[in-house]
């Protein structure tokens, strides 16, 4: 007999198979009737899950030992392979490059700091927003995350804690999450806000993360803001600004041709009235293009006197960019007129810039 032609091989599935993590408490119960066992079961596995941080059978001992392999297979599916993991910062820093079911690259980076470790989380495989300064952004997009690859690098994170021991004081707990990492979490919105969700709901049904911990950043997608603004959620809502006039926003964040600058600020002025929430303004000081003294005054006068605070991030740089971080000098002249507004300014504290961990330099290489 000869070998099948590669047409008959398994189609390529296009979705992650079912994960605990894609389903809130009520699809939990309802799932796991379906699958023939007491609506309990939901909150036995949840509490191994988000309680426990564990998806290994032998350790429940309170489902019976028969049912125990099927459930976790049913539910508990291993999603993400670590490829590659790099560190600096002695250890403190850490980037995880993922595989995920079929072979889709993306990464995770975890920051500990004395008081917090922050998990800065991809939303997407690639990103189709084509920032020019943005590694991301130059591979276009792969495909979005499922709710359950979301909460698995979180997870994955927080089963890391319990092992590591670095050397000094350092916090043990994610108590942060960024989705800073691969994507445009707006682009994803659905599987984004049911891993939110998951992420902030209390033990057992999810991690238990305050919602305030948790930062959703966006290039500006102006109805996903609004959206997310009528969730009720306290989350904190970080806008990628980079350029305070049209024209320069145009080439620096491509999407601003559908929502301009006023648009984009008058969608996050209205999520602050509604949740009562500061949103960041994130900006990347890039050396000649965007840090002129008259881009600062312009900046502040459209921020000062709004619940906001700029957050400056000095360029990372990128390969094939011929951009560069703005000069300490100019730097600190544009943090110098932000403040002069009356406009609470700070500078992004960029870690991970040696293992390309660093915003923007998120690539999924495997080295
Ligand atoms: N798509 C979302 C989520 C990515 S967050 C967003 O754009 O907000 C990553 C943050 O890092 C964004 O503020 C992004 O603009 C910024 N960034 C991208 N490339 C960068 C670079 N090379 N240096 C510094 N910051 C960068």
């Amino acid at each position: 007999m000869t070998a099948l032609p590669l047409v008959f091989a398994a189609p390529r599935r296009a979705r992650p198979p079912r994960h605990l993590a894609d389903l809130g408490p009520a699809e939990r119960r309802a799932a796991v009737v379906e699958f023939g066992e007491p609506a309990y079961r939901s909150r036995q596995l949840s509490h191994h899950y988000f309680g426990r941080l564990s998806a290994d059978p032998a350790g429940m001992t309170d489902v019976p030992a028969a049912v125990r392999e099927r459930l976790a297979g049913a539910f508990l599916p291993e999603l993400l392979t670590a490829v590659r993991e790099v560190s600096c910062d002695g250890e403190l820093t850490r980037k995880t490059v993922w595989r995920g079911f079929d072979g889709t690259l993306f990464e995770s980076v975890l920051m500990r700091y004395p008081d917090r470790v922050t998990l800065c989380v991809s939303s997407q495989a690639g990103c189709g927003m084509a920032c020019p300064f943005c590694a991301t952004g130059q591979q276009g997009l792969t495909r979005n995350l499922s709710t359950a690859e979301i909460v698995e690098q979180v997870v994955a994170g927080a089963r890391a804690l319990t092992r590591d021991e670095p050397a000094g004081e350092v916090a043990r707990r994610v108590s942060h999450v960024v989705f800073m990492g691969m994507g445009e979490p707006l682009a994803n919105y659905p599987r984004v806000l049911a891993a939110v969700r998951r992420l902030t709901d209390p033990a057992p049904d999810g991690l238990g993360l305050s919602q305030r911990h948790v930062t959703v950043s966006t290039v500006g997608l102006v109805p996903g803001i609004d959206r997310l603004a009528a969730e009720g959620l306290q989350v904190t809502l970080a806008v990628s600004l980079h350029a305070p006039d049209d024209e320069l926003r145009d080439t620096l964040v491509p999407v601003n041709t559908r929502w301009k600058v006023a648009e984009v600020l008058a969608a996050a002025w209205r999520y602050a009235d509604v949740t009562g929430r500061r949103v960041s303004i994130e900006y990347a000081l890039i050396r000649d293009v965007n840090d002129q003294p008259w881009r600062a005054d312009l900046l502040g006068r459209l921020v000062r006197g709004r619940l906001a605070h700029v957050n400056l991030i000095p360029l990372n740089p990128t390969p094939g960019s011929d951009w560069d971080a703005s000069p300490k000098a100019a730097q600190r002249a544009f943090v110098g007129r932000l403040r002069a507004h009356g406009v609470p300014t700070t500078v992004r504290d960029t870690r991970g810039r040696e293992i390309d961990g660093a915003c923007g330099q998120l690539a999924a290489l495997e080295g």
